[in-house]
């Protein structure tokens, strides 16, 4: 057999960001035999180039030698990922049945997917050559302006920025330059100093008993892995405990990895954080710059910064030395990704900590039910904060029965005159409602015709302030027309509440009142959401009405009424989810009430009164609700008594994702089905949205084993599958909705 002229190149298996469940062979470069695993290099691929990870040095490639292309460009001297970050993901990629590419990828900034140089920005700073040191500066006497900024160097192994020059000497420039011609000054290029906390530093509270127990508790593990799952009430101090952890954490000269579930709540843990550490703290979420991200990931991957507060894609960024994992609001769902790449961040965080065996803490005053059950079965140590600290009064719930009562848009007759009394002591009062918009249908009077979307099952909702009718799914919207176009004379009415709604009914019965509303279209602008906050937390806002955006951490200390205007959407829906989500969201409204001296009140509005749901929560608080929802999930076989993995799939018509469910049905009759339950096919709750037709296929199996030897048969299967070609599909793991 001839030599083939590639003999002697090394070959390298590498991992492309492309849907595809496979990996491509390389041949080295020239003269190279060693590329560290998880190395970035930038590949040909198709008719373009794309930035790859390396996986693996092979012996022999399936591909003809002849056939292999070689790695154009070695990105990376050593990889940016560690060892054990290279192992988490691909656990993850095995673990979610999504390619390894595309879950590497998703552990990288923007930046560096598209194959940046892996360094920090830098600036060009100014010292003095060898002969600057010896010169005197009486010799520039003759140019006085050379000779003021000669000085400023003088200080031994003095540098100075550009920055700290212009802060000296405005129009410095040209006196620089032509002491860099006399070869006097030379220039550098150095790392830019991290941001650091520049308030003073205020001292630790003096923790109560409840948070003392809790420090010294994980204080004592926090040199391996275990997971803490910290349920405290909402302002029961669990920050402080966190912040007491992590100075000790930091002292070990560590880092810190926080994990929070919405952006919104960043600025607030950030300047918390900053009053408290000396130390740089980076962020990183969506709405950061592609440069800011880049700068956060490589200060924690080089070790400048010792915090990292981010969202759930912060997850992945490397820790040149970890210390610990906090995951704050751990029930929250926005920890799921839901596109994409379907990962929970809350449960990786785990994988993560143990890979690194490093403690993980888990905070939360409404545990999730998963977390609960890892309680129970002892693989979560629980510690609990069940006073609030401080000063600050736990709510009291009422319920009011709104069957056969009047109601003005939504308000009955006692909650208004309770809103009177609470306005007229000067408190703070908030609404609740998770539906923003005017109203969610338009209905005729004489023809009962409703305004529809085209492209989705659903009514259009109306925003009257804006004069739109608007699908809340797809994002389609139409001018609100008077009359009705079926039978042309009908008048439309709007049917059901909306925030918009809720607006309009409060200004005219409060016109003297200061009245915010904060749902995603009254905060669509930047910064207008910071706006907002700040008034209300200046008191000058009375009336602070919205959608679950307020039950997200905010704090505010001068609510003393909280209303939930309709409690029961939340206890119809067809998702075995939803109990679970109803009772956190009413937990984390309530926990806004009267946070400083002044206790609350909670007012539920309903037409169950007798829920047991609703009873079991108010009457024994949250952990008795999620003990007695456990055990119902435990008699109908549900997660987390069973393991759940969705296949989805949508077309532009309803027959090929049916086809294509049909085709999976088929390769499920040739695998083993290790006890795993199949549901459906059946159609998505809302079959029709965007113009897309979604069906759906669930898996359910008591192991978590046997459904993932099912999956690792059936799913590289999917690639291939002729049915396929037609649709989208994706599958989603650990589904925490089924819609
Ligand atoms: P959580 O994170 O549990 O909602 P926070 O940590 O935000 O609670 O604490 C709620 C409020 O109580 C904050 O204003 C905080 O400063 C205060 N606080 C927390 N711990 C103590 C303490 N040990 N002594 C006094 N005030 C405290
Ligand atoms: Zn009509
Ligand atoms: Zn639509």
């Amino acid at each position: 057999m001839a030599d083939s002229p590639h003999k002697q190149l090394a070959v390298f298996r590498i991992a492309i960001a492309i849907p595809l469940n496979r990996l491509f062979d390389y041949l080295a470069p020239e003269g190279v035999n060693q590329i560290a695993r998880g190395c970035r290099v930038l590949v040909p691929f198709g008719k373009s180039e794309k930035v790859g990870f390396v996986i693996a040095q092979v012996n022999h490639s399936t591909v003809q030698s002849g056939r292999l292309k070689p790695i154009t460009e070695i990105l990376d001297s050593a990889a940016l990922l560690s060892a054990k970050d290279f192992q988490l993901l691909q656990w993850a990629s095995d673990y979610y049945h999504y390619p390894l590419g595309e879950v590497l990828s998703a552990a990288f900034p923007v930046s560096l997917r598209k194959g940046k140089p892996a360094i920090l920005a830098q600036e060009k700073h100014y010292l003095l050559s060898a002969k600057g040191q010896c010169l005197n500066p009486q010799q520039l006497i003759r140019t006085p302006k050379q000779k003021i900024i000669f000085e400023h160097f003088l200080a031994p192994s003095k540098s100075l920025s550009s920055t700290a020059l212009t802060a000296l000497e405005k129009n410095w420039r040209p006196a620089i330059k032509t002491l860099m011609e006399k070869g006097l000054i030379i220039t550098e290029l150095r790392t830019k100093p991290r941001n650091r906390a520049n308030t003073a530093i205020e001292p630790q509270l003096i923790a109560n008993a409840q948070q003392s127990e809790a420090i010294a508790q994980l204080s004592q593990g926090l040199d391996r892995f275990s997971v803490t799952l910290l349920e405290g009430v909402t302002g029961s101090g669990k920050t402080e405990v966190y912040m007491q952890l992590i100075q000790k954490v930091l002292n070990n000269g560590q880092q810190v990895l926080v994990l929070l579930p919405e952006i919104t709540l960043t600025p607030q843990l950030e300047s918390r954080f900053r009053k408290r550490f000396d130390v740089a703290i980076a962020i990183s979420h969506s709405k950061l710059t592609e440069t800011q991200r880049h700068e956060a990931w490589l200060e924690m991957q080089q070790g400048h910064s010792a915090i990292l507060l981010g969202t759930r894609s912060a997850l992945f960024t490397p820790l040149q030395n970890p210390g610990l994992i906090i995951v704050d609001e751990e029930h929250d769902t926005s920890f799921k990704q839901q596109e994409g790449f379907r990962f929970s961040a809350r449960d990786l965080a785990i994988v993560r900590g143990k890979l690194l065996n490093i403690p993980v803490i888990l905070g939360t005053a409404t545990p999730s039910l998963e977390s609960l059950h890892n309680v129970n079965k002892q693989r979560f140590q629980l510690l609990q904060l069940s006073q609030r600290a401080g000063v600050a009064i736990e709510p009291e719930f009422f319920v009011f029965d709104i069957r056969n009562k009047k109601l003005q848009d939504g308000l009955s007759e006692p909650l208004i005159a309770l809103i009177k009394k609470t306005l007229a002591k000067k408190e703070q009062v908030l609404l609740f409602l998770n539906r923003r918009g005017y109203a969610p249908v338009q209905i005729c009077h004489s023809c009962a015709w409703i305004a529809r979307c085209h492209q989705c099952d659903t009514s259009l909702v109306i925003h009257y302030k804006e004069q739109v009718l608007r699908c809340h799914h797809c994002g389609y919207q139409q001018i609100l027309i008077p009359q009705c176009p079926a039978c042309k004379t009908g008048e439309l009415n709007a049917l059901g509440l909306g925030t918009e709604r809720v607006e309009k009914v409060l200004r005219a019965l409060f016109p003297q009142q200061k009245i915010v509303r904060l749902d995603r279209d009254s905060t669509q602008r930047k910064g207008s959401l910071e706006n907002h906050l700040e008034q209300i937390n200046q008191g000058k806002v009375d009336i602070i009405l919205g959608t679950q955006m307020l039950a997200k951490g905010h704090h505010f200390p001068n609510v003393t009424l909280v209303a939930i205007l309709d409690v029961d959407s939340g206890l119809f829906s067809i998702d075995f989810h939803a109990t679970e989500k109803l009772a956190q969201l009413i937990i984390q409204v309530a926990g806004r009430a009267g946070r400083a001296e002044k206790p609350g009140r909670v007012i539920l509005q309903t037409r169950q009164p007798d829920h047991p749901l609703l009873a079991v929560l108010l009457k024994e608080g949250y952990h008795s609700f999620a003990t007695t929802a456990l055990a119902e999930r435990q008699q109908a076989h549900l997660p987390p008594f069973s393991f759940q993995a969705l296949l989805r799939v949508y077309a532009n018509n309803p027959d090929e994702p049916q086809i294509f469910l049909k085709a999976v049905q088929q390769l499920l009759g040739d695998v083993p089905l290790t006890n795993t339950l199949i549901l459906g096919p059946v159609a998505a709750p809302m079959v029709k949205r965007a113009g897309y037709y979604h069906f759906q296929l669930l898996l359910q199996n008591p192991q978590r084993k046997g459904l993932h030897a099912l999956l690792a048969l059936l799913i590289p299967q999917l690639y291939t599958l002729k049915e396929a070609k037609k649709v989208r599909w994706s599958l989603d793991i650990d589904p925490v909705d089924l819609y």
